[in-house]
């Protein structure tokens, strides 16, 4: 299930609908269409940066019955985030919670379509680490690690053939 903290619901949900189609697995795709008020006791404001384990484990308190039943929440959050010892993050997932979130700042262009393929593709970077994939050596596979836009830009909303068999 995909929740919007600041981004627009109906970008959430072509979001979504563009996701499922990239995921190996069946699997259902659902957008929140009630945004989520981004919780403030998440926010560094020193940093203007959303502390991303802080705000997962937010998502995680809100959601927990959806996500006892076995549904994993990832926020998708118009700021910045990161984690202690790094600058940034586009995203990042926490399987112990069940909940992953994705920060599009940095992920921004005028360009609409550009736009949509980066936030699918970090959406489906975080879906495959709540799934148990770990950081793919392939630098085209959706699950490489990417350091700046650039790499997100590089790789494709697609799982290699490994993270594949992996992920079923
Ligand atoms: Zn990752
Ligand atoms: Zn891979």
């Amino acid at each position: 299930m995909l929740v919007p903290l600041g981004v627009a619901p109906d970008t959430v949900f072509e979001i979504a609908k563009l996701s499922k189609t990239s995921f190996p697995v069946e699997s259902e795709w659902i957008a929140l269409a009630d945004p989520l008020q981004p919780p403030i006791e998440a926010y560094n404001w020193e940093r203007m940066q959303f502390d991303a384990i802080a705000l997962n484990r937010y998502i995680g308190r809100v959601f927990r019955e959806f996500i006892q039943e076995g549904v994993r929440v990832i926020g998708v959050v118009a700021a910045d985030g990161y984690i202690d010892g790094m600058n940034y993050v586009f995203g990042l997932a926490s399987r112990d919670f069940g909940v992953a979130s994705v920060y599009v700042k940095r992920l921004e262009s005028s360009d609409r379509n550009l736009y949509f393929e980066r936030v699918v593709k970090e959406v489906l970077h975080e879906s495959g680490h709540l799934a148990g994939l770990p950081h793919c050596s392939n630098p085209k596979c959706v699950m490489s690690f990417s350091n700046s836009v650039r790499e997100v830009d590089y790789k494709a909303a697609w799982f290699c053939e490994s993270c594949r068999l992996r992920i079923r």
